[in-house]
């Protein structure tokens, strides 16, 4: 709830701060118990950040992250590493997360040592279970990194990530790096993993087209901001806001009798560290209108659960400039 993350941004002989590179600026979601929530932006809307930062991998600047009816960014150390069990995360690169100089058995026991779990023959068992899940063989364990394939290692990613039994996965753009050949098959596991075990996703991507199959619901972030958030069906289906129409224009529709409105931007995504005022997406919008250039679009519910933040739907009489995502429990 409210959640920042300002990466300062110095300059000068004294390195005074000067400004800020407003990353995550004020956003506000739920992510319900066993659903897949899709995160999907362009590179650099702070989709990355807002993942890392619940998992406080990063340290948010401002904001309320609540786990299971704990404040997450009020635990101390002890606690926080308690909770990661429950919190895990899967990277985007699967090359530069696995340590070369290590063994998977010692890359997938770690976890477990960490977090005090089984005997080291139960710890080997467990890693050749995990293995199996995942769908590598179980003797694959005495191997290095580098002697699997890209899919494989990102497979091995899942399973250090899944073998602490967790309840809730961060996938930061999991399958990015990969073929697209090997995306479906490492997408169709993950989906196969969260039905099984029951787990929560918070998936991010940076493609609409990644996120439609796994996802429940899906938000839409744009500099920062969280633009719009609906179910799957109601996003693909009755895109409201102009950022998510662009992104949806771009993706080509199986079914020949869909005929999207093509939506296209002008520029490229200003920077966040001068982000444009008013709405921040007006310097692109193909929609704009006078009142995007000064004032804030609140995030708001628009239709049933479906919530956006854009002066198009905006009600009679509101106050700018606030959140009222909460307002109406
Ligand atoms: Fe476009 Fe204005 Fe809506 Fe922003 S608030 S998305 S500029 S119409
Ligand atoms: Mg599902």
């Amino acid at each position: 709830k409210g959640l920042k993350k300002y990466f300062p941004i110095t300059g000068g002989v004294f390195a005074k701060r000067v400004g800020d590179v407003k990353a995550v600026d004020d956003v506000s979601f739920e992510v319900y118990e066993g659903e897949v929530l899709g995160i999907v932006g362009e590179s650099g809307c702070g989709k990355s950040t807002t993942g890392k930062s619940l998992l406080r991998l990063i340290e948010p600047s401002a904001g309320e992250i609540e786990f299971e009816g704990k404040d997450v960014t009020k635990l101390s150390n002890e606690e926080m590493r308690k909770m990661r069990r429950d919190m895990q995360i899967i990277f985007q690169d699967p090359y530069a997360s696995l340590n070369p100089r290590h063994k998977i058995e010692k890359i997938l026991s770690e976890p477990l040592i960490v977090h005090g779990i089984g005997t080291k023959a139960e710890r080997k068992k467990k890693v050749q279970e995990i293995l199996e899940i995942v769908g590598l063989p179980g003797e694959m364990a005495s191997r290095y990194p580098h002697q699997f394939s890209g899919g494989q290692r990102q497979r091995i990613g899942i399973a250090r990530a899944l073998i602490v039994n967790p309840k809730l996965i961060v996938c930061d753009e999991p399958v990015s790096a990969l073929d697209v050949s090997i995306q479906s098959q490492i997408l169709n596991l993950m989906e196969d993993l969260q039905e099984k075990f029951g787990l929560t996703y918070i998936f991010i991507a940076h493609d609409l087209s990644v996120v439609k199959h796994i996802s429940d619901r899906i938000g839409v972030m744009y500099l920062g901001k969280m633009v719009e958030l609906a179910s799957n069906e109601a996003l693909y289906e009755e895109p409201l806001h102009p950022y998510t129409q662009s992104l949806l224009s771009a993706v080509p529709d199986p079914d020949p009798d869909v005929r999207r409105e093509r939506v296209i931007l002008q520029g490229d995504v200003p920077s966040p560290s001068n982000p444009p005022s008013g709405c921040t997406f007006h310097t692109r919008c193909p929609k704009a209108m006078d009142v995007c250039k000064s004032v804030v679009p609140t995030f708001q519910e628009a239709k049933d659960s479906h919530f956006v933040a854009c002066h198009l739907y905006t009600k009679e009489g509101q106050e700018p400039a606030t959140t009222d995502y909460y307002s109406k429990s």
